[in-house]
């Protein structure tokens, strides 16, 4: 799960990690108190969405009268951002940073990842910040620096040498940089994150080192036991589709193709992907998205799953792929004809069923006089529904 940039800096400022005053605003109204606390009257005003790149987008401006600033905060609520990061629906902000400005005499980059494939928590780093750390990666691969962090959140000191000297850090500068790593890193783990950037962090003029901007996202399987963060979600951040499946406790993932999957399980979802792509690549027919309605998925589940997924205007043609387990293939087939039948489901629907009162499901499907089509296996399954998705 993402949070916002404030929220993130909220966690930073727990740890001791240095940034720049600020407060949050909804509107114009507000502005006057915030500068008033703040006891500043210029500022950087920046939208607040899950997304990155807000600079380009316009959503981050600096303001150097009250009035300028009442002017930005105006013209950016309700601004919608939409960049690589977002989609093509954007992402609306609804509350503004007004923070203290900063003098920047040098911009650097730090972030932690999970690198899988060396099962380790990593920490990179460069002193090339404020740019794209993609490109920075792809274009000059020696300008970053990764050091491993231990599963409880520390870093060898040899480590923190290296890094200070690869980011030619010295005296004073070289003291506030490590000691952000290492309070980084703890954060990291204590938090459960799956994902830290700052970019820029920066250093003043005066030699100290502050983290400008702050992306987090946690781990969504610790947000049980990560309360306060699992206080910050926010429904307005995300596409309709997944605010309904998440309140739902259905996991949805929205994908760019044109086919719709109704599957129950991961496992059996990864293996419905892999099928399709598998008959349609060369026909141009891959997934839309991939709905996962668990494994006691009910009659008004399967319902809701269908509106779901019919709520991407992409989606061609229906698979269902379901393996009746706890879950009795009959209920399942009386759920979709049940969908079936009030929700006028406009395209091509194909099911195929397998496990408990298979039989009896099937035939449920066949005698509805509905216009379902049935498979017999999931190779089967998968050449009808790209045939319905080849269709456009
Ligand atoms: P992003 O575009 O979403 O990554 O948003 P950032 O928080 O990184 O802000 C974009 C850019 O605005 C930064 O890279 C900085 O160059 C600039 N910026 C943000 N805050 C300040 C500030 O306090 N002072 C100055 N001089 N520039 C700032
Ligand atoms: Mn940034």
């Amino acid at each position: 799960m993402d949070i916002h940039e404030f929220q993130a800096k909220h966690l930073f400022e727990a740890y001791g990690i240095s940034v720049p005053p600020y407060r949050i605003v909804s509107c114009e109204n507000d502005v006057d108190e915030a500068l008033d606390e703040l006891a500043i009257s210029t500022a950087v005003v920046k939208v607040q969405v899950h997304a990155g790149g807000r600079g380009k987008a316009g959503g981050v401006k600096i303001g150097k009268t009250r009035q300028e600033i009442k002017a930005l905060v105006a013209k950016m609520i309700g601004m919608k951002i939409v960049n690589n990061q977002t989609g093509p629906q954007g992402v609306t902000a609804n509350q503004i940073m007004i923070a203290e400005l900063t003098d920047i005499a040098k911009e650097y980059y730090m972030g932690i990842v999970i690198d899988r494939a060396k099962a380790q928590i990593v920490m990179m780093v460069s002193p090339e910040g404020g740019m794209d750390i993609e490109e920075v990666a792809e274009k000059h691969p020696e300008k970053i620096f990764k050091i491993a962090i231990s599963l409880d959140g520390k870093i060898a000191d040899g480590d923190l040498e290296r890094l200070a000297s690869f980011m030619k850090w010295e005296d004073q500068v070289k003291e506030q940089g490590i000691d952000i790593a290492k309070k980084l890193a703890l954060l990291f783990v204590e938090k459960d994150g799956s994902m830290l950037e700052i970019n820029p962090l920066v250093e003043t003029p005066d030699g100290d080192i502050v983290a400008l901007d702050a992306k987090f996202s946690v781990d969504d399987n610790a947000l049980f036991r990560q309360k306060e963060i699992a206080a910050m979600y926010d429904p307005t951040q995300k596409p309709t589709a997944e605010v309904i499946a998440h309140d739902l406790d259905l996991a949805y993932i929205a994908l760019d193709g044109t086919v719709g999957c109704m599957v129950n399980g991961a496992g059996l979802a990864m293996a419905t992907m892999d099928i399709i792509q598998h008959f349609g690549k060369d026909k141009g027919v891959w997934p839309a998205n991939f709905l996962d309605v668990g494994g006691g998925a009910d009659k008004e589940k399967v319902a809701k799953s269908f509106k779901i997924i019919l709520s991407d205007p992409q989606v061609k043609a229906i698979l269902v792929n379901i393996f009746g387990g706890i879950m009795k293939c009959d209920v399942i087939a009386e759920g979709i004809i049940a969908a079936v039948k009030e929700q006028n489901i406009h395209v091509p629907l194909v099911v195929r069923l397998e496990g408990t009162n298979v039989d009896k499901g099937k035939k449920l499907l066949e005698t509805s006089g509905l216009k379902i089509i049935t498979a017999t296996d999931l190779s089967d399954a998968a050449k009808k529904v790209v045939a319905c998705g080849n269709t456009h």
